[in-house]
Parts: C-alpha cells; structure tokens; sequence
C-alpha cells in the first residue's frame, strides 16, 4: 500500500491490481471542493494509465461518502457568476469530470457508506458498480432544496427507469440501502463493517479477469447506452440544469440564506 501522488483532498493506495481513491475530507461530509474534484479527475486518469492497475474503487474516509458539492465554497466564490462563466465552470468541474469516469476504460467500483447525497450521488452513480453498506443512502434533493433541475448530470434515468428516477427527483426522499438496492441503484449491500472486504474483494475479483476482455465489455454496454441516447440525453440535461441556474427560482435560493437551502435538503428525510 503506498500513496502515488501528493494529494489534498483525497488519498490513493495501490492494493496489488487496485487503486483505492479515497475522498478524505471526513470532517465535511467529504464535501466534494474544487480541489477535490480536480484531484479525483487527475487520480482516475492516473490508474487509467498505469498498466498494472485492472479496477479503481472511489470510496471516502469517514461516516459519509459524501454529501455532495461544497455549497459553501459555491455560494463564497460563484454565487454571481455569468451565464458564460457558470457554464463554463460546470462542464469542466461537473460534467466533463463525471464523463471521464463513466469512460474510464478500467472497471470503476464505489464504495458508499453513511450520506450519498446530490453531487455525490452524481459521482458514485458514474462508476460501473455500487457497492453500499447498510447504513448507506441516496437522494437527489436539489429540486426541493435549491430549486435546480437536478444536477448537472442526470443519469438515473438510464439506470433505474423513468418511473423511478422520476420518484428521486420530485420527491428528493433519502433512499435507504435496502431500497436503493431493490431500485438497481446498487449491486450489494452489505454490513458496515464488511463494506471495505468485500468491494476489495468483488475488485479483486475482476481484476483476474483478462484486462482487454474486461475493456470491451465495458466499451460495448457503454456504446449500447450511447446508441440508446445516453450521452446526448446527458448534454441535454446539462443544458437544462443551466437554464434553472437563471429562474427567478434559483435567484430566491441565492438571495435567501445558504442555511435555508441546507435545511430544507434535511427536511426531505
Ligand atoms: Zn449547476
């Protein structure tokens, strides 16, 4: 085990064929900052290239995986931005760091306890498979909580259906494991304390597996998603969540109180 690179906001292990990714920012819920996603794009671009890793496991240190993007570092630096700039700014930090994860050529597992909320549930949602524990759960609350269409990449519907992505969005409930496993959101669910083995594990696992075999299937469930619209579906949406940006809506969010916002996310238990 041995860390690869100097890190901030994440930490990387080699564990044999794996790369572990680890979000560390435990004492923010691992808020995902901007460091931290230029930190995860750089890692998962990092394990692409090196030809003795098989399978990446993004996972986070702490109670929570994550409870999403750093609202407060958003509201301190990008509470004015323009159309141009907030575009910008989220296909490169948003969109285009979720994309390289969907089309990592390696198999990409996540590993999710505690919160797996709004921008995390982007992020975990772009790997291949979802480990959880017990104590994990999901939910997209940025409808109800900062009057947005979703986030910026909206993939669910393509994982679980419309009727139930549809049940994420316009509720913004927290899904428990459980559920979130009967939805097809997860693969596992497993104990909190079996979480880390068993992702190893199920990596382990794949990892024996021959490596070129294992990047086409990948290739060809990812190009039949493609054929059924997945990718221009995913720009679309980015293009909408843009326009909720400028409602008079979002503008009452960014007028109001950041705790108004966070609090109304908590009322969605
Ligand atoms: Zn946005």
């Amino acid at each position: 085990m041995s860390d690869v690179a100097l890190y901030h906001e994440i930490v990387c292990e080699t564990l044999g064929p794996v790369r572990r990714i680890l979000l560390n920012r435990p004492q923010l819920r691992n808020a995902q900052n901007r460091t931290m996603l230029d930190e995860i794009d750089a890692a998962f671009a990092a394990a692409a290239a090196d030809p003795t890793i098989r399978v990446i496991i993004l996972a986070a240190a702490g109670d929570h995986f994550s409870a999403g993007h750093d609202l407060k570092e958003a509201q301190r630096d990008r509470s004015h931005q323009s159309a141009e700039q907030r575009f910008h700014q989220e296909e490169a930090k948003y969109y285009q760091i979720c994309m390289h994860i969907h089309d990592c050529p390696k198999p990409t597992l996540a590993q999710v306890q505690g919160a797996c909320l709004a921008g995390g549930l982007m992020l975990a949602g772009m790997c291949d498979l979802i480990v959880a524990a017990e104590d994990a759960f999901f939910s997209d609350p940025t409808v109800h909580s900062v009057s947005l269409a979703s986030l910026e990449v909206l993939a669910y519907p393509f994982y679980l259906g419309p009727r139930r992505a549809k049940d994420l969005l316009l509720t913004g409930r927290r899904l428990p494991a459980s559920e979130a496993l009967q939805f097809g959101l997860v693969n596992r669910v497993v104990p909190r304390a079996e979480l880390e083995s068993t992702t190893l594990k199920l990596a382990e696992h794949i990892a024996k597996a021959a490596p070129f075999a294992v990047r086409l299937a990948k290739r060809s469930v990812n190009r039949m998603m493609d054929m059924a619209g997945f990718r221009t579906a995913l720009e679309a949406h980015f293009d909408t969540h843009q326009v909720t940006h400028h409602s008079d809506e979002f503008a009452a969010v960014i007028n109001g109180s950041l705790a108004n916002s966070i609090d109304r996310g908590k009322a969605l238990r």
